[in-house]
């Protein structure tokens, strides 16, 4: 059987220069990472020795040389999944709770109410159900003060304040608003961390923790300098440099690498 993966010179060729066995071989090393398993699968041998021979392949200068530009092109995945963990720690750092659970002010009971001086009951149910609750507290200790119909029964609670009103000065009421979730924009969703229901009934919204979010980010682009800094990990990136990065995909980069040396770019 003839060798021909053995080097006929020392200059190291271009990868494109590969035969197509020596290229799956590099391919299956990469992905696995057996030379010897790679080796048989590429050459459609199953002898022992193919350990062997996979070593002398490596040592090959093109053959190395592919392997380094394939290490080079994973370590720069990894940045690229690096800079996207930034991007996304950044977007929940910089997210605004108002777009998660806005405060909303709405008029207080005085604000429309008949004379202007009494609360407004929403209906004459509230106001009968206020009076009966009056009348049971009449014996207790501590009695109810007498509900007045004087204000009307035409509260709107979701009415805007009025600017004349003698109880709040317009300031309103202020009230938080829970949206729900199919409705929340990108940066409120990434604020959103799931949401418990007291035994009361109240719902307890979870908000992620945009100082934790902000270090992370800060951690992964390497803004602190930190003992253990990891040379695999893009140091200095800008967020423009991290988005163009993660906008490259690395099958071109292998499909770049692998062109055939005539080809145009
Ligand atoms: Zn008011």
């Amino acid at each position: 059987m003839q060798i021909e993966h053995i080097p006929q010179s020392s200059t190291p060729a271009p990868a494109a220069e590969l035969s197509p066995q020596q290229r799956a071989f590099v391919y299956g090393y990469m992905e696995h990472g057996n030379a010897a398993a790679a080796y048989r699968q590429a050459f459609g041998v199953t002898h022992s020795y193919a350990r062997v021979d996979a070593c002398k392949l490596l040592k090959v200068p093109r053959v190395a040389a592919a392997v380094a530009d394939l290490r080079r092109i994973a370590a720069e995945a990894l940045n690229t999944s690096v800079a996207e963990l930034a991007l996304q720690a950044h977007e929940v750092a910089t997210a605004s709770v108002h777009d998660l659970q806005p405060i909303e002010v709405y008029a207080c009971r005085v604000c429309h109410s008949a004379d202007g001086r009494h609360p407004a009951w929403i209906d004459a149910d509230e106001y009968a159900d206020a009076c009966e609750a009056w009348a049971a507290s009449q014996d207790s200790p501590k009695p109810l003060k007498k509900p007045s119909a004087a204000g009307g029964f035409n509260h709107d609670v979701f009415a805007a304040p009025n600017p004349s009103c003698r109880a709040c000065r317009g300031h309103g009421v202020p009230v938080m608003r829970t949206l729900p979730t199919s409705e929340l924009s990108p940066g409120a969703r990434a604020l959103y961390e799931g949401a418990t229901v007291a035994p009361d009934g109240t719902l307890r919204v979870m908000v992620a923790d945009r100082a934790k979010w902000a270090d992370m980010r800060n951690k992964l682009l390497g803004l602190y300098v930190v003992k253990t800094e990891s040379k695999s990990v893009s140091v200095s990136m800008s967020a423009e440099e991290a988005a163009r990065i993660a906008a490259r995909p690395v099958d071109e980069i292998v499909k770049l690498l692998f062109r055939p040396k005539d080809a145009t770019p």
